[in-house]
C-alpha cells in the first residue's frame, strides 16, 4: 500500500520487533527514534500528524496533545495503567483510549513477589556484602531477614494482578488477608484470602502489596497515618504506581523505623533522582519500573497494543477499550 494513503501511526518509544511489524501491516510507523522520550514540543509536532497514537505511561497525554491530534483517533496505552492519559478529555474529543490488561498480569506479579522475596532476604545487600569481600566467616548473627513463608501478606486491591500475587502467597503457606473497594467471594473461596478493612489489614500483615490503580481515591492511600499502623518489621511492595504512596512520608517511616524495609518499582517522579533521600537507605530494594519487563509479555503488550489501533483504525470497537461509553451508541 502507498504510504500516502496509509494511516499514521506514532510510537513513541521503540517495542520488540512484532509489534513494529504488525503495525506495518497496516500503518505508516512513525516510531521515535532516540532514548529518552520525545519532549511536549515533539510529541505535539509528531501528533500532529498521527490517526494513532502508541504511548507510554511515562507520556503525559493530555487536552494539549488530544488538541495538536487534529486526526487522532485512538490513544494506545503500552500498560494497563493509563493514569498518564486525560480519559475524559479523549472522551469529549471522540478519541478512543486502550490498554493493556491481563497480558502482564502474572509477570508483574511475579516482579512484587522478587521485590518481597529480596527486602525479606537482604538480597541486595547480600549480593554487595559477598562482592566486596565482606565474607570473611559464615556467621550466625549475619544478614539475617525474615521468613515469608507461614507469614501474613495484605494485599490492597485484589483485582488481576492482586488475585495473581495471592496465588504465589499460596504456595509459600502465608496468610493473605486483601482490602478492595468491593468484596470477592469468589476470590475468597478459590484462594482463601480474607476481607478485612485496610486499617486492619496494614496492623496485622507482614507484607503488604500494593495493586490499586492510581486515581484520586488512591493518590496518597498510604500515608504517615497508614504507616503508623503498619508492624515496625512489616516490609512494603509497592508495584502499582509511585504516587499510591506518599514517597515523603514513606521515607521518613523508613530513616525511623517506623516500617522494616520496602520493595519499590515505581516512584512518585519517575525516573527518581540518584540523590532522592529514599535511596541512601539500606532496607529498601528498588526497581526502575520493570514489573512487566519480559521479552514475552513486552511483546503481547505490543501484540495488543497494535490491534487496539487497528480495530479503530477499520472502525470497529478495540479490544481493550478504556472509555467505553465512546462505543455506546448503536451509530458507532
Ligand atoms: P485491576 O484488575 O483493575 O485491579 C485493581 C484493583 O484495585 C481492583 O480490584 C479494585 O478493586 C482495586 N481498587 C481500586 N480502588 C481501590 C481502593 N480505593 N482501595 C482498594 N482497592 C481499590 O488492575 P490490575 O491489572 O491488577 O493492575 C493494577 C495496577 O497495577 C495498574 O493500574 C497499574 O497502575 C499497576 N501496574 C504496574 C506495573 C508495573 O510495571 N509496575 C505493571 C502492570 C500494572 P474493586 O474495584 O473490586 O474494589
Amino acid at each position: 500500500m502507498n504510504n500516502s494513503v496509509r494511516p499514521r501511526v506514532f510510537v513513541t518509544r521503540d517495542m520488540p520487533q512484532p509489534a513494529i511489524d504488525r503495525l506495518k501491516e497496516f500503518a505508516y510507523v512513525d516510531l521515535w527514534p532516540a532514548f529518552p522520550a520525545p519532549e511536549k514540543h515533539e510529541l505535539l509536532y509528531h501528533v500532529s500528524q498521527a490517526d494513532a497514537l502508541l504511548c507510554m505511561l511515562s507520556d503525559p497525554i493530555d487536552e494539549e496533545v488530544m488538541a495538536a491530534g487534529k486526526k487522532l483517533r485512538v490513544i494506545a496505552n503500552y500498560a494497563v495503567g493509563y493514569d498518564n492519559i486525560d480519559v475524559a478529555a479523549a472522551t469529549r474529543r471522540n478519541i478512543a483510549v486502550t490498554n493493556t490488561p491481563d497480558v502482564l498480569t502474572e509477570t508483574t506479579a511475579d516482579m512484587a513477589f522478587t521485590l518481597l522475596m529480596a527486602a525479606a532476604r537482604n538480597l541486595i545487600a547480600a549480593d554487595r556484602f559477598t562482592r566486596d569481600g565482606f565474607w570473611i566467616a559464615w556467621h550466625p548473627l549475619v544478614l539475617l531477614g525474615h521468613d515469608v513463608s507461614g507469614a501474613t501478606l495484605g494485599i490492597v486491591g485484589l483485582g488481576r494482578i492482586g488475585q495473581a500475587v495471592a496465588r504465589r502467597a499460596r504456595g509459600f503457606g502465608m496468610r493473605i488477608l486483601y482490602t478492595s473497594r468491593h468484596r470477592n467471594p469468589a476470590a475468597e473461596a478459590e484462594l482463601g484470602v480474607e476481607y478485612c478493612s485496610l486499617e486492619e489489614l496494614l496492623q496485622q500483615s507482614d507484607y503488604v502489596s500494593l495493586h490499586t490503580p492510581l486515581m484520586p481515591e488512591t493518590h496518597h492511600l498510604i500515608g504517615a497515618k497508614e504507616l503508623q499502623l503498619m508492624k515496625p518489621t512489616a516490609i512494603l511492595i509497592n508495584t502499582s504506581r509511585g504516587n499510591v504512596v506518599d514517597q515523603e512520608a514513606l521515607t521518613a517511616a523508613l530513616q525511623d523505623g517506623t516500617i522494616g524495609g520496602a520493595g519499590l518499582d515505581v516512584f512518585k517522579e519517575e525516573p527518581i533522582s540518584p540523590d532522592d533521600p529514599l535511596l541512601e537507605l539500606s532496607n529498601v530494594v528498588v526497581a526502575p519500573h520493570i514489573g512487566s519487563a519480559t521479552i514475552e509479555t513486552r511483546t503481547k503488550m505490543g501484540m495488543m497494543a497494535a490491534e487496539n489501533i487497528k480495530a479503530v483504525l477499520e472502525g470497529r470497537r478495540p479490544p481493550n477499550l478504556v472509555n467505553k461509553d465512546l462505543y455506546s451508541s448503536p451509530s458507532k
